[in-house]
């Protein structure tokens, strides 16, 4: 088995483990392989290894490795943060954008949805620990935006998307995770044009089982997997 196989098959004991202990079915819970800066060999790994779904953060990324068919045999994500002026690189090219942050690329997407003549699936990204180095909605500007969604006919909301600040010790997120899970059945709960709650995405390679523990029903993995990323290469 290479490191990646390797790496995989642990995490998914971990899901299993952390699944069992929160009553919950492993099954339900989808491993997504956060790919960025690592290249196509590496995704082809992560796909042969059993990974659900592969996201990309990088559009630039995202064009290339689809260009050398690294996804083939998975779904892929989008999970970046996406300019407005390169939607037309990723609406119709992923299976969901799980990034859709703010008001204005929710507006950019559904233009180009609707000039491609698809309906494009998304997650509305929150931005749950109130950081301003994130972006995404907060818990109540998410909720005005799910009130009058059905105004965007070429995009579906999916679910909820979260990247709580940083961990460093376990625990450290429950709050967040929590949090997130309340909104998601909240909203959940209630009828809303285009919305229907079925992916809570979050949690990483320093606090997927705890985000478990909270509900998560998928989570984006990528330091765990490839093992730590070269931000400088030369
Ligand atoms: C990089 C990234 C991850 C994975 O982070 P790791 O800590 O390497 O597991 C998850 N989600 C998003 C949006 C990311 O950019």
């Amino acid at each position: 088995m290479t490191h990646i196989a390797q790496n995989v098959a642990h995490i998914r004991e971990q899901i299993r483990l952390a699944a069992q202990k929160a009553g919950r079915n492993p099954a339900c819970i989808s491993l997504c392989a956060a790919t960025k800066m690592n290249d196509a060999e590496a995704v082809r790994a992560a796909i042969a290894a059993g990974v659900d779904i592969c996201g990309e953060n990088r559009v630039q990324e995202l064009v290339e490795k689809s260009a050398q068919n690294a996804y083939e045999g998975a779904p892929v994500h989008f999970i970046g943060h996406l300019q407005t002026n390169k939607v037309r690189q990723v609406v119709g090219h992923v299976d969901l954008i799980q990034s859709a942050d703010r008001p204005g690329l929710l507006e950019a997407l559904e233009k180009e949805a609707a000039r491609q003549g698809i309906c494009q699936n998304i997650l509305l990204e929150v931005n749950i620990g109130n950081e301003d180095s994130k972006s995404g909605f907060t818990p109540q500007s998410l909720l005005e935006t799910i009130d009058e969604f059905g105004k965007y006919r070429h995009l579906k909301t999916l679910g909820l998307m979260a990247i709580p600040p940083i961990s460093t010790h376990p625990g450290e997120n429950f709050q967040f995770f929590s949090e997130m899970y309340n909104l998601f059945v909240d909203i959940r709960g209630k009828k809303y044009d285009n919305v229907s709650m079925v992916h809570l995405s979050m949690g990483m390679s320093n606090d997927f089982e705890d985000a478990i523990a909270c509900g998560s029903t998928m989570v984006r993995v990528g330091t765990a997997i490839f093992g730590p990323r070269n931000y400088h290469p030369v």
